[in-house]
């Protein structure tokens, strides 16, 4: 056995153990006493439910985490994507189309190991807690349609990225970089326009008066009352939410219609000023610019390893006599996990930050109250566990918690001068 294969087997069983001490933490604390500021956002009867919501999601992600973590261990250590690429290379097909079939076959092997897992999370969890609106023929069309969405769009970009791999030599971290700050570029502008529509209807706000009230706040905050649209969210699932996306004039508030029926308009304004924090404050960029160093990184550092032919030989291609672009690719990114992890606490924290910018963007404007109820409201209706460990949060939580940011809006509000 290979020494980076081992190395890549070690990093793997601790990220997974890591991961699993996370979840056992958080399990434990699931119990806890509710933080008096939050006590109303359960009565006793919802709050046996979540309690009940959250051991059946967590024992079910201990399930699928723990097979994922067998077969992955297995594939590597009887070295089967070597034997894999073996298996391909024998049909003669050019590098490109080897790396092409070698991944769409990983595709398909993933998509079948998964689909269990997704219809026993829609069909059976979220449908026993009342979540559920997708029928059996939406999910089919949703399943057809992002297959056909990964193979153009992933397929596309992989593509192209295996030919400037052959070409470009030392410089392929740099090209690469540009196409894909490109690509995310051109995937933002066309998120709302081109991929959207192909799952959701988003519609314009109706005329009423949450139309008259979300105008005049627009018009306040300098936002266009027109980049303010409703989608269709609960044609999958009973629960609410909102985003902001998009740059330049592709910018948008997307509420969900789900919010709206939910929440009374001081909330829903609220939850849109909030967004708009976000759109103010360039947080879209901030996420852009910090993606773009990430991705440098990555590709810097593979560059440094992919010319060697060690990687595709630890992952059982052992007569590889030149590197083989998509075993090191793999190679790379299982050694890389740990790093990716730093990464992503990283990322995580930023994001918490700017989730409070966005809030007391929202409490600047005197909504302070209303979000907190408008936060209540969502974390009740989607069953939120109220007190995870604070370990969990600082890992996993691309926001903070809501005891953390109700605790923020009202120490901000005892500071500021009530008008
Ligand atoms: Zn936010």
């Amino acid at each position: 056995m290979s020494n980076i294969l081992v190395i890549i087997l070690i990093i793997i069983s601790l990220n997974y153990l890591f991961e699993l001490l996370l979840d056992v933490l958080n399990l434990r604390y699931l119990n806890k006493a509710i933080p008096n500021i939050l006590s109303d956002v359960y009565d006793i009867s919802t709050y046996a439910k979540q309690q009940e919501y959250k051991a059946e999601t967590t024992k079910f992600s201990f399930i699928q985490g723990a097979l994922s973590f067998v077969v992955i261990f297995l594939v590597l250590y009887f070295g089967f994507l070597g034997k894999l690429h073996a298996y391909i290379a024998e049909f003669g097909f050019s590098s490109l189309m080897t790396t092409l079939a070698f991944f769409g076959t990983l595709f398909i092997v993933g998509q079948v190991i998964s689909m269990p897992f997704s219809l026993w999370s829609i069909f059976v969890i979220e449908e026993k807690y009342g979540f559920n609106r997708v029928t059996p023929s939406l999910f089919v069309f949703d399943f057809l349609k992002s297959i056909f969405l990964a193979v153009i769009l992933g397929g596309g970009l992989l593509a192209i990225i295996t030919l400037v791999f052959q070409v470009s030599g030392q410089w392929f971290w740099l090209i690469a970089l540009a196409i894909m700050l490109l690509f995310s570029l051109l995937a933002n502008a066309l998120y709302s326009r081109v991929i959207v529509p192909l799952f959701n209807k988003q519609t314009p706000l109706a005329s009423g008066d949450l139309y008259d009230d979300i105008k005049e706040l627009a018009q306040k905050v300098g936002f266009p009352v027109n980049k303010v649209f409703v989608i269709d969210g609960s044609k999958r699932s009973s629960k609410a939410n909102a985003y902001f996306t998009g740059f330049g004039s592709n910018r948008r508030v997307i509420l969900y219609d789900t919010l709206i029926n939910s929440m009374q308009n001081n909330e829903i304004l609220a939850v849109l000023s909030h967004e708009i924090g976000h759109y103010k404050k360039k947080h879209i960029w901030t996420n852009f610019a910090l993606g773009g160093l990430q991705m440098a990184i990555i590709l810097y550092v593979f560059n440094l390893f992919a010319q060697s032919t060690d990687l595709s030989i630890a992952l059982g291609y052992s007569n590889a006599t030149e590197p083989i672009f998509h075993l090191s690719l793999i190679a790379f990114g299982l050694l890389f996990t740990p790093i990716e992890h730093v990464i992503g606490i990283g990322t995580n924290m930023m994001s918490r930050k700017m989730e409070y910018q966005a809030d007391e963007f929202a409490s600047k404007l005197d909504y302070g109250n209303e979000l907190i109820s408008a936060l209540k409201k969502l974390s009740k209706e989607s069953l939120s566990n109220l007190t995870p460990h604070p370990a969990y949060v600082f890992v996993n939580y691309s926001h903070p918690t809501l005891f953390q940011r109700a605790r923020k809006i009202l120490d901000g509000e005892g500071h500021q001068t009530k008008k």
